[in-house]
């Protein structure tokens, strides 16, 4: 099956179908919320043309003041187990953590979750340090044609990037990577994209699609459709049965769900959680994680998970309430 061209003549129903059958047979029916945590605000490169944080950049003076604090990052990190979710990736922008630090930060979130973390934290050959604690490396590749990635992320070398993956590799951690859809890409373009899978032997896949942020170049721009959408996803599902896949939409998408799930996608990301947990969006989500036939692992909407009598850990806790009155704050329900 020519699966490009199944995208391209709008065959995407064909597609779905074939790559909902091979996603059960391989992964089940489970699927998972995901969370990136964030570990600052602040990014050195800055200059990807879709980035919230590009258009930051040039507003922050003192970057030391866009980390957030070890306490709110492992809060986050306990009231996403409490939810159920997993923790996609530690994330952050360039330039403001160094790998012990990163470390020290990843064991305490595994005491946590009892899970090693993802990471994805730029471009660094400075990986050795990890253990453990660290589940896999992920590379933002972020842009599927390779021409396009030099006016679009002119900071991030594809050629790094790749260096970082082999080495990460080499140590013996899982490899990941990241494709924004909507920048401009065409469907025959996902041949670089599964080279690199195929290459570098990647584990997962996260697609997001393009969310065009105020006072970048990509404000008035559309995001993909849903069919093109779910037809890259299903398309890979059906090209790379093992893979783990991850797909990422925005509150303002929701009905891109049910698509991406029969399209093979394992987990669903990339929402704003304070303002959609235990409200009507949160539900949504559960229902569109229903209507695809599959079953959720976590929850979107109980509130009573967020309590855990258990917790002993005093330094923690204020944090940790904190971020649960927020989940608990102003609901639009
Ligand atoms: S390197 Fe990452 S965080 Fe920095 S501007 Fe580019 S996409 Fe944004």
């Amino acid at each position: 099956m020519n699966l490009i061209n199944k995208i391209e003549t709008y065959d995407v129903l064909d597609l779905l179908q074939k790559a909902n059958k091979i996603n059960i047979e391989n992964h089940g029916n489970l699927v998972t919320l995901e969370r990136a945590i964030f570990l600052s605000w602040y990014c050195e490169k800055g200059d990807c043309a879709f980035c919230y944080m590009s258009s930051q950049k040039s507003k922050i003076k003192d970057p030391q003041k866009a980390r957030r604090t070890v306490e709110s990052v492992l809060a986050e990190a306990e009231v996403t187990r409490r939810m159920g979710w997993n923790i996609e990736f530690l994330s952050g922008g360039y330039g403001l953590f160094k790998t012990p630090e990163i470390k020290t930060i990843s064991q305490e979130i595994y005491s946590i979750t009892g899970k090693p973390v993802w990471l994805n934290l730029g471009i660094t050959r400075d990986i050795e340090g990890f253990g453990d604690e660290i589940a896999g490396i992920t590379g933002a590749v972020e842009v599927a044609n390779p021409e396009l990635h030099k006016k679009i992320c002119p900071s991030k070398s594809i050629a790094d990037i790749v260096d970082m993956l082999e080495l990460a590799g080499d140590l013996g951690f899982k490899k990941a990577i990241t494709i924004i859809l909507g920048l401009g890409e065409k469907p025959e373009d996902l041949e670089y994209v599964w080279e690199l899978i195929e290459d570098l032997k990647i584990h997962r896949v996260t697609f997001y699609s393009l969310n065009p942020h105020k006072d970048t170049v990509y404000e008035n721009s559309p995001q993909p459709a849903s069919l093109y959408y779910a037809g890259v996803v299903a398309a890979t599902r059906i090209k790379f049965p093992a893979l783990e896949i991850v797909t990422g939409t925005w509150i303002d998408n929701l009905a891109n769900i049910g698509p991406l799930l029969l399209a093979g996608a394992n987990g669903i990301t990339k929402f704003p959680l304070f303002k959609m947990y235990g409200t009507r969006y949160g539900k949504r989500v559960e229902e569109e994680v229903k209507w695809a036939g599959k079953v959720l692992q976590g929850t979107f909407t109980d509130i009573n998970r967020l309590e855990c009598e258990d917790f002993s850990n005093e330094t923690l806790e204020p944090h940790v309430n904190q971020y649960i009155r927020r989940c608990l704050g102003k609901k639009d329900r």
